[in-house]
């Protein structure tokens, strides 16, 4: 009935919810639960365990750790549109990040320059990242790019695209300094200077002159 529909869930989300379940877990599926069941609940009835992080809300919502499992599931708290994807700790979560970026990189429609080249430039400083040869400054532009993406894109696809750096480097931002490289002398660690001179060599043809070609 409906009055016993509206006594489920919390004072400000009554009702229940259905939640799609995927990823690392037992039982992955789609529940209905009531709302401000705690996340910790919501893995216990999908046999998720040894649980590294959830991204609640598919690609374009957030990245949660451990520190977020008695969360509730709720508008007035963690709320989703129903996907919540699990990742064990052996899962490499930067890898994860780069897919979802690629994802968007594909779906991004062109229309607005934000969206269209921002999302390429996000996805580049993260390859970079997960290479070992981002500096600090990249994860800085990496942050800033990825507020500038979200203020500036015409439509809620760029609006939310970079929400898995977003999340990522609030919640999980070991991952990214960890993998941090020193600039050498001032100067970029991927920054490869002799392929540099041979290629502006090879354009100016200097390597057939020294060679009387
Ligand atoms: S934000 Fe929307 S309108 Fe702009 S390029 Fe992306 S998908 Fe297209």
């Amino acid at each position: 009935s409906p009055a016993w529909f509206a006594a489920q869930g919390s004072t400000q989300s009554a009702g229940t919810k259905l939640l799609s379940i995927s990823g690392d877990c037992k039982r992955p599926g789609v529940y209905e639960v009531p709302f401000g069941i705690s996340l910790r609940e919501v893995l216990a009835l999908a046999g998720a365990s040894d649980v590294g992080a959830v991204q609640v809300g598919g690609p374009s919502g957030a990245m949660v750790g451990e520190d977020a499992l008695d969360r509730k599931i709720c508008f007035d708290d963690l709320a989703t549109g129903g996907s919540l994807m699990v990742f064990s700790k052996s899962r490499d979560l930067l890898e994860v990040v780069e897919a979802f970026l690629q994802f968007f990189v594909d779906e991004s429609c062109g229309y607005c320059t934000p969206c269209r080249v921002g999302n390429q430039l996000l996805l580049q400083l993260v390859q970079k990242v997960r290479a070992g040869v981002a500096t600090a400054a990249d994860l800085e532009q990496l942050s800033d790019l990825a507020e500038t993406v979200k203020m500036t894109s015409r439509c809620g696809l760029g609006q939310t695209s970079p929400n898995p750096v977003v999340s990522t480097l609030a919640n999980f931002h070991e991952l990214y300094a960890g993998r941090i490289a020193n600039a050498i002398n001032g100067r970029e660690p991927s920054f490869d200077l002799a392929a540099a001179i041979a290629e502006s060599a090879a354009l100016a043809g200097r390597g057939e002159q020294e060679r009387g070609e």
